[in-house]
Parts: C-alpha cells; sequence; structure tokens
C-alpha cells in the first residue's frame, strides 16, 4: 500500500512499524472508579500501585549504570511507598472518594505543601510527585509505560503527532524513520528529526489507522512516499529513490568542509542550530560556530528541573567543543509545541500566543535566574553570546538585559568568573519587533532571524496545523519585505544579523536573504553541504538581482517561481555537473 505525505526531514529508509500515542491523562476514565465495594476500590489501587512498582524496578535494571537516571528512580518508589501518602489514600477511598480522585487530590495536597517553599530542591521534589502520581493513574487505568528512549532496530515510529518531547529522548542508534499524520514543517518534531537526520515523512492521512505494529514500511522522505508491506514494484520503486539519495548525499559531501565563500569572494558564515542530544555530537570543524543552541529541550522529556551546576556543565562543554568559534546560546523557548513536564504549566488556549519564552522567564523570574547564572558562568570559557527569544518590544528586550546586569553584579560579588562583555542579542521573530529594527539595532549586538516564527505570526497561520500549511507561506513577498528594512538598519548600524529559522537552512531562500546583506545563517549540520554548495557558485550580485526581483513579486508562487531560476542556474554551475552558466 502507498501513501503520500510530505517530507519533513530528507532520506531513504526501511523497518518495522511501531505504532506511538503518547500518553495522555486528560480524558482518561478509570473502571476501578465505577466499582461500589470500598474494598474492591482499595485493591485496584493496590494492584496500581504493585504496577507502578514493576515497571520502576524494571527501567532502574534497564538503566544500569546510569547513576542520576537510578536515583530519580529510586526517589519515586521511596514516594510510593511513602506511608503518609498511602494511609491518605487508603482513608479517602474508604471515605468514598473514587480511586482515581484520591490518587490525584491526596498527592495535589503534598505537591501544593512543597510548592509554598522557595527551596529550588523542594520544587523538584513537587515534580517527583507529580511524575508518580500520573504513573499510578495510568497504573489505575492498566495502560502500559509508552517511551521511545529505546526502541528495537530499524523501527519506523507511526503518530499521529509527537511531542518534541518524544522525539528529543528518542533512541537515535535504532530509529529507521518516523511518518506522522499531522505536523507542520517548521514544528520542533520536524526541526529536531532534520537536525537528528532522521528521515520523515508527515501528513500522510489515515496511517495511523492503516498500519499495524510490525509491518514493514519504506519510507522515501524525499519525495514524501510511504509504502506499508510494499508489493514488488513498489520495492522497486522505492531502490530507485534510495540509489538516487545516496548519490546525492556523495555529491553533497564535496562541499561540506570548504568555506562557503561567493564566486565574487564574498565570505558567509555557516552555522548550526543544536538542541539536546544534537549539541553534545555537533561537528564543530566544518562550521562558524552555533548560530542557534535551544537551550529550553535541557527541560523537555524530563521530570526534574535542570540545576545551575548542569546546565552550566552543559554550555560549558559546547563551549569547548566550538573552542574559539561563538556560541549563541537562546535562553529558554518554552511553550508553544514545546511543553516541559516538569514545570507543569497551565493549559493555554493559543499557547503560540501565550505565555512563551521571554514571556515565561518574566513570570518565573527563579527559573531565568538560574538560567541566567548558568549561561554567564560559562561565558568564561568561550565565545558565549546570549540571544532572547519571544521579544516583542523594546521594554521586553531591556527588561531582559536589566536581569542580565543584575546577574552579572551578583556573580562579580560572589566572585565568580563571566565575560562582562558577553553580547547579548534578541531574535527577531515577532512582527512588531522587526517594524521596530532601527530602535533594536541600536541598543542590542545583535539579532537573529527567527523565520518559524516570523512567517506564523505574520501570515497568521499556525506553523503547527497542517490544516493551515497552505497560508504559512515562508516564501511570501511579504516576508522578504518585513526583512529588508531590518537588514537595512543593522547593516547602518554595524551590527551582526543572521537567520536561524528553517529559511536559515534553505539554500533558495537563503538566496534572497543574501541580497538583502545578511550573511550569517544557521541550521541544522545536514543542511550545510547544500548552502556552502549554493554559497560558493552564486555572486553577490547576483544574490541582490534575486533579492530585488522576490521582493518586488506579488505571490507565494511568483517568488518560488524567481528562486528556482536560480537554483537551476546554479546546479549547472556546480563542478560536479562540470558546466558553467550565466544568470546575469
Ligand atoms: C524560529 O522561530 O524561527 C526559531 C528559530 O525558533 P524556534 O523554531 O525554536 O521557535
Ligand atoms: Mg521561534
Amino acid at each position: 500500500m502507498k501513501l503520500s505525505g510530505i517530507s519533513a526531514s530528507p532520506g531513504v529508509a526501511m523497518g518495522r512499524v511501531l505504532l506511538y500515542e503518547p500518553y495522555s491523562i486528560t480524558n482518561e476514565t478509570w473502571a476501578a472508579d465505577s466499582l461500589e465495594c470500598g474494598e474492591e476500590k482499595l485493591h485496584a489501587y493496590e494492584q496500581a500501585k504493585a504496577a507502578a512498582m514493576a515497571e520502576l524496578k524494571n527501567s532502574s535494571e534497564r538503566c544500569g549504570i546510569n547513576e542520576g537516571n537510578t536515583a530519580i528512580l529510586e526517589a519515586h518508589r521511596l514516594l510510593l511507598e511513602d506511608v503518609a501518602i498511602d494511609e491518605d489514600i487508603r482513608a479517602a477511598i474508604m471515605s468514598g472518594q473514587k480511586p482515581s480522585e484520591a490518587i490525584a487530590a491526596t498527592y495535589q495536597r503534598y505537591i501544593d505543601l512543597l510548592l509554598h517553599t522557595d527551596d529550588g530542591l523542594t520544587q523538584e521534589r513537587a515534580a517527583d510527585m507529580r511524575d508518580v502520581c500520573s504513573r499510578l493513574l495510568r497504573c489505575l487505568a492498566g495502560k502500559p509505560e509508552k517511551s521511545l528512549s529505546s526502541l528495537p532496530n530499524h523501527t519506523v515510529i507511526v503518530a499521529k503527532e509527537l511531542n518534541p518531547s518524544d522525539t528529543a529522548t528518542i533512541d537515535r542508534e535504532h530509529i529507521a524513520a518516523i511518518v506522522t499524520e499531522e505536523g507542520g514543517l517548521t514544528s520542533h518534531t520536524v526541526i529536531l528529526a532534520r537536525s537528528y537526520n532522521i528521515p520523515a515523512v508527515i501528513g500522510v492521512t489515515g496511517i495511523f489507522t492503516l498500519a499495524t505494529d510490525g509491518d514493514e514500511l519504506l519510507a522515501d522522505a524525499v519525495t514524501g512516499q510511504v509504502y506499508i508491506n510494499p508489493a514488488q514494484a513498489e520495492r522497486v520503486e522505492w531502490s530507485r529513490s534510495m540509489e538516487q539519495f545516496q548519490a546525492a548525499q556523495q555529491s553533497r559531501n564535496h562541499y561540506y568542509r570548504k568555506d562557503a565563500v561567493t564566486m565574487d569572494g564574498v565570505r558567509i558564515l555557516v552555522e548550526l542550530n543544536l538542541s539536546g542530544g544534537s549539541a553534545q555530537q555537533a561537528e564543530a570543524g566544518a562550521v562558524d560556530g552555533v548560530g542557534l543552541l535551544r537551550s529550553e529541550f535541557l527541560y523537555l522529556g524530563r521530570h526534574r528541573l535542570p540545576d545551575e551546576e548542569e546546565q552550566f556543565a552543559f554550555y560549558r562543554g559546547v563551549l569547548e567543543r566550538f573552542t574559539e568559534k561563538p556560541v549563541i546560546l537562546r535562553t529558554m523557548d518554552i511553550g508553544g509545541d514545546k511543553q516541559a513536564e516538569c514545570l507543569s504549566l497551565p493549559k493555554e488556549d493559543n499557547p503560540f500566543l501565550g505565555k512563551r519564552g521571554l514571556r515565561l522567564c518574566f513570570d518565573k523570574t527563579d527559573l531565568f535566574h538560574t538560567q541566567l547564572r548558568a549561561a554567564l558562568r560559562a561565558s568564561a570559557y568561550g565565545d558565549l553570546r546570549l540571544m532572547f527569544p519571544m521579544v516583542g518590544s523594546l521594554d521586553d528586550w531591556r527588561k531582559a538585559r536589566q536581569l542580565v546586569c543584575e546577574v552579572m553584579e551578583e556573580l562579580r560579588m560572589q566572585k565568580l568568573a563571566f565575560n562582562p562583555a558577553m553580547p547579548l542579542g534578541i531574535m527577531i521573530e515577532i512582527p512588531s519587533i522587526a517594524l521596530m529594527a532601527e530602535e533594536i539595532a541600536a541598543e542590542a549586538d545583535f539579532a537573529s532571524i527567527g523565520t518559524n516564527d516570523l512567517c506564523q505570526y505574520l501570515m497568521a497561520a499556525d506553523r503547527m496545523n497542517p490544516g493551515v500549511a497552505l497560508y504559512h507561506q515562508p516564501f511570501h513577498p511579504a516576508v522578504f519585505r518585513v526583512l529588508r528594512p531590518v537588514a537595512q538598519a543593522f547593516a547602518r548600524h554595524g551590527k551582526p544579523l543572521g537567520v536561524c529559522g528553517e529559511m536559515g537552512g534553505d539554500p533558495a531562500a537563503a538566496l534572497a536573504l543574501m541580497g538583502l546583506g545578511i550573511r550569517c545563517f544557521s541550521m541544522c549540520a545536514p543542511a550545510v553541504a547544500d548552502m556552502k554548495r549554493m554559497v560558493c557558485n552564486v555572486t553577490i550580485k547576483e544574490a541582490g538581482a534575486a533579492a530585488e526581483a522576490v521582493c518586488a513579486a506579488r505571490t507565494e508562487d511568483e517568488v518560488k517561481k524567481i528562486l528556482a531560476q536560480y537554483t537551476d542556474v546554479i546546479n549547472l554551475r556546480t563542478p560536479e555537473r562540470g558546466k558553467h552558466a550565466a544568470l546575469l
């Protein structure tokens, strides 16, 4: 059976299906709640507790030598055995409460008590309690534990949708591909799949119902085709695609280690976007630095907040890996599609328009303070630059800068080392700040354009919703028209301006953005070779002409056609084709 979707992370792969549905407590129903007799309800609770205990024991054994995880699991086991909590749950059940409510209400009471203290460690215990409570409630519902962190070899995950926290902790050694029904091209799950080099096809309608666990699946994440239990002719079609992909990969490698210099000698900086696992394995040699370190991935898919020491060690590790090269650390951008379990934030109707990024940091100042301390301390170990996400006004920027100054003062008093001249910058991803480019360029040390959100907010089209993918148009002339004065303002003030949204890793988009005057592009590692290939085979004069043409265009379609003409000629010029062609 052949199904079609959208190629989201290129690659060609084969494997066995694993249907995955993240567990959610919302809308859960518990058979135990309709039991009449108190003794039976108690028995159901006991069984759930025993099942939860067995899961923790199994996980501990799987963790083996990972001492950090084993300690957490041990702490959870002790919580499950806590006599006071256990007695309270039993008493509530015997007084007539439903088992699920007795568990949820009892744990919540203890969590509230803990949250009334200011101590960070105690707050972490609250996160542990929340975790134990939801494990117990899931076991009470008789639902199995689900995790993608340990998979059989050659697994193809088939899901309606994947959370970024699932993808961030995925077993990268054994995953073959990801296929989902939902998701947008700039969703964080897709961004992670790209940076982990996992082939991904999204928007495959109905696959979750059509596929079964264990089915053979061939994924062609170049054309967006997916074959379930393929027939012979489909196998041949897929093999052809596989061979073409591998051949193209070889020609790409030709550019990977080259410097990105245009044919008329302008050096373009090519940097990496890193998040979570990709940060630990990033190869520094072929790039000019890190243009976006998505620090929020330190908070996802885990039950405890990362403390100052953990963050410090992580940031320092990245700086040491990149030695003298600049690393732009973006302060946590939690919210939107990146929900951190360890924070248990209230649900919002429009999370992308809600308390996200810097807004959340202004609300949870303790959390922000810890991150700023860790980042500043790490700044003593390399060229660290700090960037704030979701800046909508000069007030946002000034407030964030002020908080950094306060932390600097604190570290000075404590005689802890940091770089007092650490550059501070912002992401340009909210249209209001793009329109204030002149003023922000005067105050900030640098900026980087987040085209994923900029496009979402400019076009009023949710980046996650395939139903409005048609309206989420990164190549719309409006995007380039908004960015033109931004590029001019930063050039006038002599301040660095980069692009770190997904457009920054798309050679056709980057060509036009180069023409607007932008000289720095940050992308996932697999995009580096293609970007350098484009840069090395074009002139700045041509890029300028492309930029003018796209700004003058009227529709996204027109822009795509214009850029396709340039791309065609660039393709003819590359040495592997052995030809030369003129664009102008
Ligand atoms: C962006 O919005 O373009 C960006 C780089 O940030 P994120 O994708 O993490 O929101
Ligand atoms: Mg963004």
